[in-house]
């Protein structure tokens, strides 16, 4: 049965009054579960003006009363995130305890955002000149945007949004509409949570709808998070229009497995970065870099583990899940048809997979293709799905050379047994999120998440004290209480008095 998905507008769904929508697939049966509404002008319009008419007030609630229904949201978010991330595995196809693990890194966000009342703290210094004080306050923007990917349609608008009303914004989170319905079942909590109307909005839509949010003159702040040519588009739109801008991009991950590594351990990360969440991840490892002459037994290694992986629907105790639609799960497998015309070898063919699901489902086993070289698409594009490729090297300087000539810089990693050899690393890479034995090194909550090069566009990474100074402006403020000794008349500039 199809279900029409709204948009989210004062506490209530708002159905709009454009008539365009899209289908909402269940990519593990390939069955339409519901039409997203794409708003048009005036839809776009309504729930950014709600967020508009919202702003003073929440700006002026207390700390207290902010943080109160912040524990609240927390609060509910622990106890409910098994509904969220069943509605997650239905729309995206991530299996059930992926969902939930992406909820509880979002989580971790709420839970930063939850010591507003110290992370917003300003600086004092009394007696600056004779008793002339002066201070710093941060304040909130007004009413921000944010406009998020399919492949984590819970956690990444969850590195933005609890900080930004904490901080006293009011939001409107445009979803992807690939996967539209977990941004209306947070806004419900938000709302069991004492959330008052038209802080928290969704707008449901598409290019139409972005191009509002990053024009419309209300809308301080742009959050994006997507592929790198829209990033692009969005940090050059926003911008044009005065607002400031983080626009999150897309990656090409490498992981540099050195001679001294543990294998085993090595292995075991590569599988579990390279297939987790069928490599939709914006830090999914995609390129194994096999450094010297232990790539033949990597190799093995890697292909005896992936072997293992059952593929198939989310809810059925799987390890990897569908794509996330047709299309996508069609052009993923271009890439390794491309990669097998190139002369690459196809160690484990995912193409062949047997899947545990319905035969209409957006299926590709884990796909491992070794003795790739940097002119082959597979390797220069990002590919977004399970399909590992490993390049071969000789030395370090050379895996370095890799990554620090690729377009991406979101995260990468080293294995090694060598603390000299893992220190340089992190030293001589133009990576912005960087693992030693870690695969996917995303920071906690109270760090900052984003990349360099055409991962980011802005200065800005996402969440921890990043997040809070994006969110709000400084102030400073010099302040003094006349008494009769400030008399007199002097045009000069102040100076040490
Ligand atoms: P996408 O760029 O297609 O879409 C992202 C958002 O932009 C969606 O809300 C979509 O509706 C909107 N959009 C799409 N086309 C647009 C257009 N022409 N004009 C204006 N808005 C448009 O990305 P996706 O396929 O949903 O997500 C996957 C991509 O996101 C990958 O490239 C991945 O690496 C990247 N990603 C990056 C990070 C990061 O932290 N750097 C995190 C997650 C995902």
């Amino acid at each position: 049965m199809s279900t029409t998905i709204s948009h989210w507008v004062n506490n209530k769904a708002y159905p709009g009054t454009s008539s365009n929508t899209a289908p909402v697939t269940n990519p593990a049966t390939g069955e339409v579960t519901g039409e997203v509404s794409l708003a048009n002008i005036e839809d776009a319009r309504a729930v950014i003006d709600a967020a508009a008419a919202a702003f003073p007030a929440w700006r002026d609630t207390s700390l207290a009363k902010r943080t109160a229904v912040l524990f609240k949201f927390r609060e509910l978010l622990e106890a409910r995130k098994p509904e969220l991330a069943a509605i997650i595995t239905a729309e995206h196809g991530k299996v059930l305890s992926d969902a939930l693990g992406e909820i509880s890194r979002g989580q971790e966000v709420a839970e930063f955002a939850c010591g507003i009342p110290h992370l917003l703290k300003g600086g004092f210094t009394e007696n600056a000149s004779t008793k002339v004080d002066v201070f710093s306050i941060r304040q909130p923007l007004g009413p921000v945007g944010i406009i998020s990917p399919f492949n984590f349609p819970a956690m990444v608008p969850m590195w933005f949004f609890p900080i930004a009303i904490a901080a006293g914004n009011t939001v409107v989170l445009k979803p992807s509409e690939k996967d539209p319905s977990a941004s209306l079942w947070l806004a419900e909590l938000w709302k069991e949570a004492g959330l008052p109307e038209g802080v928290f909005n969704v707008l449901q839509g598409d290019k139409l709808a972005v191009d509002e949010l990053l024009t419309n003159k209300a809308i301080k702040s742009i959050s994006f998070v997507g592929s790198t040519p829209i990033a692009q588009y969005v940090y050059a739109t926003g911008t044009a229009a005065g607002k400031r801008v983080q626009a999150l991009g897309g990656a090409k991950n490498h992981a540099i497995v050195l001679p001294d590594a543990d294998l085993d351990l090595a292995a075991d990360a590569m599988v579990n970065a390279g297939f987790g969440s069928a490599g939709e991840r914006c830090m999914a490892i995609s390129a194994c870099v096999a450094v010297g002459p232990i790539a033949d037994d990597l190799v093995a290694k890697i292909t005896e583990r992936a072997t293992t992986i059952k593929t198939g629907d989310g809810t059925k105790n799987s390890d990897m899940g569908p794509l996330v639609t047709k299309a996508h799960r069609d052009k993923v497998k271009s890439y390794v048809d491309a990669g097998e015309k190139d002369g690459a070898t196809i160690v484990l063919d995912g193409r062949t997979v047997e899947a545990d699901g319905s035969a209409d489902g957006f299926w590709l086993g884990p796909t491992l293709i070794d003795n790739v070289t940097t002119d082959m698409s597979v390797y220069t594009d990002e590919i977004f799905g399970p399909v590992l490729s490993v390049v071969r090297v000789d030395t370090y300087d050379e895996a370095l050379e890799l990554i620090n000539s690729n377009q991406y810089g979101n995260g990468t990693a080293i294995f090694t047994n060598d603390g000299g050899a893992a220190r340089r690393f992190q030293n001589e890479v133009e990576v912005g999120m960087v693992g030693i034995n870690v695969p996917i090194p995303v920071p906690m909550a109270y760090y900052s998440f984003g990349g360099w090069k055409n991962s980011l566009f802005g200065d800005t990474h996402a969440h921890g004290m990043e997040g809070v100074n994006f969110f709000t402006r400084g102030k400073a403020i010099t302040s003094r209480w006349l008494d009769p000794s400030h008399g007199g008349l002097n045009l000069g500039f102040p100076q040490n008095a």
